[in-house]
């Protein structure tokens, strides 16, 4: 089991001594440099609070430095916009119960594009009211997965627009045949959807879409680690990072 991260072996005079260090500043609304080092590891405060690291010229190197040092080693990705965006990733450990609360791991239903209007919207409905308490925690659903299962570009593209306006969640298009994920882009070019999915079969011509519609992707592999690997790097090759990974589960 992987424990150890990078920011875990950091100690706040390394942040400390990158930061201006102006004594009674406060800018960042803590009393001293010190303080916000301590937070800025605790994840309570972020970097962009410290205005004279962020507008000083003559800290633009440190601000470098610090940003390099406390990026988290999971990617943040952002799926949706406004106020139906949800972010995920961005974990700073791998090991589940520390700072497990930084963007809790996104539940998404599915809708399949079978369904006639009414039902779509009942199941709309269903997740955009779904509430569970558990352990004092309020829990919801946070996105909505829209699948291709007749394969016509056409009924997709309904299926979305339907979804699209009864939906208060960010959406997935879930399909593997790139002119069904095309169609679906179409729809929701505004809306930043997360597309699922790109293979070993079909990886051009989504790496394409993903450029032109600056989209998150996730990436599956069937269970092939290999596969997956050399997926990201073709795809971080061509400048695409927002992408989540699935090691097996189509
Ligand atoms: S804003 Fe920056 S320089 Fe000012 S006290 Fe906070 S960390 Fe120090």
């Amino acid at each position: 089991m992987i424990v150890m991260v990078k920011i875990t072996k950091l100690s706040p005079l390394e942040i400390y001594k990158l930061l201006p260090r102006r004594s009674g500043c406060r800018l960042c609304g803590e009393d001293s440099c010190m303080a916000f080092a301590i937070k800025l590891l605790s994840l309570q405060t972020n970097l962009e609070k410290c205005k004279p690291l962020i507008e000083d010229p003559g800290f633009r190197e440190n601000y470098e430095k610090l940003s390099k040092l406390l990026k988290p080693l999971v990617k943040e990705i952002e799926i949706g916009v406004g106020d139906r965006k949800v972010v995920i990733g961005g974990k700073h450990v791998v090991h589940r119960h520390e700072l497990m609360l930084r963007n809790p791991t996104a539940i998404a239903i599915d809708v399949s594009d079978d369904l006639d209007k009414d039902k779509i919207i009942e199941k709309v409905e269903f997740i955009n009211n779904f509430k569970y308490e558990y352990v004092g925690y309020e829990l919801k659903l946070d996105l909505i997965a829209v699948r291709s299962v007749t394969n016509d570009p056409e009924r997709f593209k309904s299926t979305l627009k339907i979804v699209n306006e009864y939906s208060k969640r960010p959406i997935i298009i879930c399909s593997i045949d790139p002119e069904i994920i095309h169609a679906g882009l179409e729809v929701l070019d505004k809306e930043r959807p997360l597309i699922y999915t790109a293979t070993m079969k079909n990886w051009i011509k989504v790496l394409e879409l993903v450029r032109r519609f600056k989209v998150p992707v996730t990436i599956s592999s069937l269970g092939k680690i290999n596969d997956l690997i050399s997926l990201v790097k073709t795809f971080r090759k061509y400048g695409i990072s927002d992408l989540c990974l699935d090691p097996g589960t189509i």
